[in-house]
């Protein structure tokens, strides 16, 4: 018998050896991180990763100019109903663990080869409806022994839990970026959108946002999804800069991504220009998100294929 062998022996490491099994097969997940599934458009990345259980998560690899952005999901599905959303229509299957978070990047990088430096949550689900998984993850990524992402490079997107926002804001390890996704001028529009809005008003989403403590030299995201006839009349430029004018805020402007028998439409490349005219004289700095990837639907709002529920 082996030297080593026997010192294990001598510690009675084999007499523990049943239950030692036991745990292992209760205690001890092991990281799937199976890359199912990949589709290429316009150098847009859309891949899904199999858990575990069977069910897919689909994230989006977005190239930019050298090192590229990876979009990942905190849910499988998600629970706040977003009208427009193809996500919000899946509803909540579940919520994802931090190891299948981190697998996404991971995945992205390893198995893809893809460069990246900036990861955002604005793939599939509500970050702030998972948060201890989501800030675990967060922690994983960022560290050296992990994957060694700088804080300044990760945003969290969120519908506006004003909970989550505030737990946000006291992470320890410094803050992160935050977007919300405002999408409307008004209370009575948004909550027609978002049911969320009914219970976390905008009034109050304000507070939250000027109390949360943003990284240096950043601002705020605030996502606004431009629907045709819904939230892109004149007025609502008006209402949406008075709301924005006390914040440091970014304004990234995304023309709805209509899906199959979507009761919505996108406004005209005009109608777009025009309503981006109108905030742009009010002073506000305005982004366009391209609709990129939405032939594979790897463009916002459009995650959450059959593929996700059952393979
Ligand atoms: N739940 C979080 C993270 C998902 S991000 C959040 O909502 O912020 C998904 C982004 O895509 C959100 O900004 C949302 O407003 C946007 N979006 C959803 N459906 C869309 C659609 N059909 N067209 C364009 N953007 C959409
Ligand atoms: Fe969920 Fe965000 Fe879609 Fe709303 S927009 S349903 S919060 S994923």
């Amino acid at each position: 018998m082996k030297q080593g062998t026997l010192a294990l022996d001598q510690c009675g490491a084999f007499d523990r050896l049943p239950a030692l099994k036991r745990q292992l097969e209760t205690e001890l997940v092991l990281a799937s991180g199976r890359l199912v599934k990949k589709e290429i458009d316009d150098g847009v990345i859309k891949f899904v990763t199999g858990l575990a259980d069977d069910l897919t998560v689909e994230s989006v690899v977005i190239p930019m100019y050298r090192r590229h952005t990876v979009c990942v999901s905190s849910q499988v599905g998600c629970r706040m109903g977003c009208r427009f959303c193809r996500t919000g229509k899946i509803g909540l299957i579940r919520n994802l663990t931090a190891s299948e978070i981190v697998e996404q990047v991971f995945v992205a990088r390893h198995l893809l080869g893809a460069n990246i430096r900036n990861v955002v949550f604005m793939g599939m689900g509500e970050p702030l409806d998972n948060l201890d998984h989501v800030i675990q993850a967060v922690r994983v990524l960022g560290d050296q022994r992990g994957l060694d992402i700088a804080r300044r490079y990760i945003t969290i997107s969120t519908v506006g839990l004003i909970d989550g926002i505030d737990r946000l804001a006291r992470i320890d390890g410094g803050p992160l970026n935050l977007a919300v996704s405002l999408n409307a001028p008004t209370d009575t529009i948004r909550s027609r959108l978002m049911p969320i809005n009914r219970t976390h008003p905008m009034a109050a989403l304000k507070d939250a946002l000027q109390r949360y403590p943003l990284p240096k030299k950043s601002s705020i995201f605030v996502e606004y999804v431009l629907i045709r006839g819904v939230n892109d009349q004149p007025a609502h430029a008006r209402a949406l800069s008075r709301y924005l004018s006390p914040l440091r805020v970014k304004l990234n402007l995304i023309p709805y991504n209509p899906a199959p028998g979507s009761e919505f439409a996108p406004p005209s490349n005009e109608e777009f220009q025009y309503f981006r005219s109108l905030l742009e004289d009010e002073n506000i700095f305005v982004r366009k998100r391209h609709r990129k990837g939405e032939r594979i639907m790897a463009a916002c709002g459009q995650l959450g294929g059959r593929s996700t529920a059952s393979r």
